[in-house]
C-alpha cells in the first residue's frame, strides 16, 4: 500500500476543489479571552454533509479506475463516513452500499439513505464490521472504502488543515479530534509541510484512550468499543497507516470527558451559534482544559463535524 504524503494532500485538494466547501475559519472574542490566546476554529461542521469526512471519501472515490467505479463501493461507518461515501458516490455516479451499526443516530442513517446509499445494518457490540464489509466486497465485486486506514482517505482529510494553514499562516498549536486517525495523520502531513513548528495534538474520548496508550507503548492498542457520546470516535484501534504517522508527528494525544464535550457543545451553540456534534468538540474541549499553557499563543482547532439529531442535541444540553 502506498504511503500517504503531502503531495497526495495537494492532489486531493485539487480533486475536491470543485465539490467540497472551503469551510470558514471562525473566531470568538469570548474564547480568546477565556484562553488568553488567539483561537482559530476551522468549521468542518459546515462542510458538505456536515463533516470533514466528505474530503477523504470524495478523494478516495474519485481516485478509482473506471471499472472499479462502475462496480461500486462499500463502506462501514458509525455515520459520517457512510454519509460521505454515499454522497460522493452519488456525485460521481457510482453505486454505494453502507454498513451501519443498529444504534447509529437516526439522523445519520436517514441522511445516508437520502444520499442514495443502500444501508445494511449490523450489531456494533457483537459483530465484526470489517469482516462483514470484506465479505460483501468480495461477493459483489465492490471496492471497500475504509473510514481512515486508506492513503487517499488520509490525504483527503489532510486538506482541512492545509486550508487552515493557507488561510491563517503558522500556528503554535493545532487540536484535532481523533478516532482511527485519518484526520490526525492527514493534518500531520499538512502541518509538516506548512507549519513545522506548530505543536500537534490529537484528542480522543476519555472512555476510549487507545490512541494515547498506543503512543505511550509504541504499538497499536486495541480496546472494546468505548461508551461515549462522541460516536464518531468510538473506534477500537488506530490504523496500520495512521499510527506510524501519528507516532512520528504528534506532540501528544489528549482526552476529553463527555461532560467537557457537552460543555463545549453548549459554548459553541450559545456564543457562536454553531451546531457541533460531540465528537466535533473534542479538539476545543482539550484546548480549554489545557487553558493557561496556551496563553499568548496562536491556536488552531478543527471542529470536525456537526451531525447530531436536534432531539439528541437538546437532550444533551438539557441535562447538565
Ligand atoms: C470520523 C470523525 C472523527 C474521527 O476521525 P478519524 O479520521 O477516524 O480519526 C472526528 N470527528 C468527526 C465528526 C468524525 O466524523
Amino acid at each position: 500500500m502506498t504511503q500517504p504524503t503531502y503531495d497526495g494532500v495537494l492532489a486531493a485538494a485539487r480533486r475536491i476543489e470543485a465539490h467540497a466547501h472551503r469551510t470558514p475559519v471562525m473566531r470568538s472574542r469570548t474564547l480568546d479571552a477565556e484562553l488568553g490566546a488567539s483561537v482559530h476554529l476551522k468549521c468542518e461542521n459546515l462542510q458538505r454533509m456536515g463533516a470533514f469526512k466528505f474530503r477523504g471519501a470524495f478523494n478516495a472515490l474519485s481516485s478509482l479506475e473506471p471499472a472499479r467505479r462502475k462496480a461500486g463501493v462499500v463502506a462501514f461507518s458509525s455515520g459520517n463516513h457512510a454519509q460521505a461515501v454515499a454522497l460522493s458516490a452519488r456525485l460521481l455516479d457510482m453505486p454505494a452500499t453502507i454498513l451501519m451499526p443498529h444504534d447509529a443516530p437516526a439522523a445519520k442513517m436517514a441522511a445516508t439513505r437520502g444520499y442514495g446509499g443502500q444501508v445494511v445494518v449490523y450489531d456494533r457490540y457483537r459483530e465484526d464490521r470489517e469482516q462483514i464489509g470484506r465479505e460483501l466486497a468480495e461477493r459483489e465485486g465492490l471496492t471497500l472504502i475504509p473510514p481512515y486506514d486508506h492513503p487517499e482517505v488520509i490525504c483527503g482529510q489532510g486538506t482541512a488543515a492545509k486550508e487552515l494553514f493557507d488561510e491563517v499562516g503558522e500556528l503554535d498549536a493545532l487540536f484535532v479530534p481523533l478516532g482511527g486517525g485519518g484526520l490526525l495523520s492527514g493534518s500531520a502531513l499538512a502541518r509538516r509541510a506548512l507549519a513545522p513548528h506548530c505543536e500537534l495534538y490529537g484528542v480522543e474520548p476519555e472512555a476510549g484512550d487507545d490512541g494515547r496508550r498506543s503512543l505511550r507503548s509504541g504499538s497499536i492498542v486495541h480496546i472494546e468499543t468505548p461508551r461515549t457520546i462522541a460516536d464518531g470516535a468510538q473506534t477500537q484501534h488506530l490504523g496500520n497507516l495512521t499510527f506510524p504517522i501519528i507516532r512520528r508527528e504528534v506532540t501528544d494525544i489528549l482526552t476529553a470527558s463527555d461532560s467537557e464535550l457537552v460543555d463545549t457543545m453548549r459554548f459553541l451553540a450559545e456564543r457562536m451559534k454553531l451546531v457541533v456534534e460531540p465528537t466535533g468538540c473534542l479538539g476545543l474541549a482539550a484546548a480549554r482544559r489545557m487553558g493557561a499553557q496556551l496563553r499568548g499563543k496562536r491556536v488552531g482547532v478543527l471542529l470536525s463535524g456537526g451531525n447530531v439529531d436536534m432531539a439528541r442535541f437538546a437532550e444533551l444540553l438539557g441535562t447538565s
